[in-house]
């Protein structure tokens, strides 16, 4: 039954159903009614959708969303009014025979916020997803100053207001992040926040992070059945049990990590932003302390069996504190061997820390095992580019070291500059088409280019706005230039214009996106580069005629999920770099 399932723009089906065919209606039905009829005691089912964007775009799904009045495709369209039109037909069929049970659904990514329009059957329970791309987990929900955690707020009150109950799914251990996360001061205050706006149960997800993450579990699985527990009680125990003699130091190893994520701006997954204030100096902290907790075991006077479990203990939190390090690559330095090198540098190698996991197996409950590689060497990755953004550049030694100069000095942007990349931008946002078409959408500022003009869209009218970039390489990060918007299967837009007065007019462009890009010069399409990728420099390089004097670039991203990026350079035929607004290399 391949109509069952949802079509999608290329006439292909995806793995989910298609919410308008009365015959899906009647499976689901019939599975519902056999797995309650088999199980009395099960208390509920899942109607959860798979875990991704693609829904039905059929004639009937979209000419039912015409019919009760909601664009599922926008900045604020979601899918929630369709699928719970979809689960209240599923709940009124049940609810004779089984009128006692629930029908639970994750609501996540485009079907998060609660319906505009249909009312949920009493049978139904949203289960919100606090995801940490959309939201936040270094911040409570109810912090004044975290804008991605008032927009979570607000989509509970508003699920508060349709149901009799509502469950959380959190992220308390992290997918991406396998230092220590020190996120007790946010725990404490959402856990009593979420039950007085209805909610009644909660999960979340974690991995094999216990040493470096379990705090937030043992305070968290407290405060489910005592929200008027003693936090810091909570606390002290946790140390005094686990580190005996050595209970103050790791106490304090600890409050560093809360404290950096409390004070960050920044959420978790804003890469630079936030592992930035982990610096030099914070390590030395943390290392010095955990040598002092070392010192306390050994001069204690416990026996030597809880001495050998506690400085196990210790150890598993040194090699989370070293994969911090490897996570947080984000430090200019000079090698001494000769060479200048601005790099963006890991405290410690990656690839060392993944050796060490790969050699002692005792590590496998501090860092997940696929997740961490993956992690580990992504931090690899992003490093060695950075370096090939350096030894790609055609520059002399003179010029070189004005260069480092200005990183020394912090004028990132004059450094951008001089590297090659466009540091002056418009940028106009977000336009959404339907799931995966963003990129081959043609929407107003590619089929009539005006500056001077806003568009009007189902997300309001959008207007160009001047952007200056403000870091080393050249990054756009469109979603913190619009963060109240949703970045899932947005496109944004930037123009700007590039003077040139080399001697010859082949040039090249080199640019690197997060996730698909297209690219016009002086109006002609030159790049479509239909991608899901991280943003790193020089992903792309195409060769273009570029013309005396001003060139008009329009770049076109498309995001699916999470990060939404851009950075672009130019460059003459030697490979030296184009300053924007002199046109020259130098
Ligand atoms: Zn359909
Ligand atoms: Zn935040």
């Amino acid at each position: 039954h391949p109509e069952w399932f949802a079509l999608q723009p290329d006439g292909t089906r995806s793995d989910q159903l298609c919410t308008t065919n009365p015959d899906v209606l009647d499976s689901a039905v019939a599975v519902v009614s056999r797995y309650f009829d088999t199980r009395p005691d099960a208390p509920m089912y899942s109607l959860s959708p798979n875990d991704n964007d693609d829904f039905c775009q059929c004639e009937r799904c979209r000419a039912f969303d015409t019919e009760i009045g909601v664009n599922p495709v926008g900045a604020n369209g979601s899918y929630t009014d369709r699928l719970v039109y979809f689960f209240n037909q599923i709940a009124e069929r049940l609810e004779d025979d089984h009128p006692d049970k629930q029908l639970a659904f994750y609501a996540y990514i485009n079907h998060t916020a609660p319906p505009e329009t249909v009312k949920p059957h009493r049978m139904l329970l949203p289960v919100a997803c606090h995801t940490p791309w959309d939201y936040c987990q270094n911040h409570a929900i109810d912090d004044p100053n975290c804008r991605r955690n008032a927009r979570f707020a607000a989509t509970m009150q508003g699920w508060e207001k349709l149901t009799d109950e509502t469950y959380v799914y959190d992220y308390y251990g992290s997918f991406a992040w396998f230092g220590p996360m020190g996120i007790v001061h946010a725990i404490r205050r959402d856990l009593p926040w979420l039950h007085a706006h209805g909610v009644t149960g909660f999960n979340s997800e974690t991995h094999a992070n216990w040493w470096s993450q379990g705090l937030n579990w043992y305070v968290a699985s407290k405060l489910f059945w005592d929200l008027d527990a003693d936090v810091d009680q909570i606390v002290t125990d946790w140390f005094t049990h686990l580190y005996g003699p050595a209970a103050p130091q790791m106490t304090a190893f600890w409050a560093m990590y809360e404290d950096t994520a409390q004070n960050t701006p920044y959420n978790r997954d804003a890469e630079r932003g936030w592992v930035m204030s982990m610096d030099r100096e914070f390590f030395a902290r943390t290392d010095s302390l955990l040598n002092a907790a070392e010192s306390a075991v050994a001069t204690s006077s416990i026996s030597s069996t809880d001495s050998a479990d506690i400085r196990e203990r210790i150890r598993k939190m040194r090699f989370a504190d070293r994969v911090a390090q490897a996570q947080a690559p984000f430090e200019i330095f000079k090698a001494n061997n000769g060479d200048i090198y601005p790099v963006l540098a890991a405290k410690v190698d990656p690839m060392d820390v993944l050796a060490e996991y790969d050699a002692d197996s005792s590590l496998h409950d501090v860092m997940d095992g696929s997740l961490g590689r993956g992690s580990l060497m992504g931090a690899k990755a992003g490093l060695k580019n950075i370096r090939d953004v350096w030894d790609a550049t055609n520059l002399s030694e003179e010029r070189r070291e004005e260069i480092l100069r200005m990183l020394a000095e912090g004028a990132d942007t004059e450094a951008a500059r001089a590297l090659g990349f466009i540091t002056n931008w418009k940028v106009a946002g977000f336009f959404y088409a339907p799931t995966a078409q963003g990129l081959r959408y043609p929407f107003p500022p590619e089929r009539e280019l005006d500056l001077a003009t806003s568009y009007p869209t189902s997300n309001g009218d959008i207007a160009w706005r001047d952007y200056t970039v403000e870091n080393a390489f050249g990054v756009i990060n469109f979603r913190d230039l619009y963060p109240d918007q949703s970045v899932n299967y947005a496109v944004a837009y930037a123009h700007a214009e590039v003077e040139y007065y080399g001697r010859k007019s082949r040039g090249t462009i080199r640019l690197g996106s997060n996730d698909g890009v297209a690219v016009w010069h002086n109006g002609e399409l030159v790049l479509v580069s239909d991608v899901s990728r991280p943003c790193n420099p020089d992903q792309d390089r195409i060769m273009v005629p570029l013309s005396r004097g001003t060139n008009r670039f329009l770049v076109k991203v498309f995001n699916t999920q999470n990060n939404f990026k851009m950075t672009m350079r130019v460059f003459d035929d030697a490979e030296r770099p184009i300053m924007q607004d002199t046109g020259l290399p130098e």
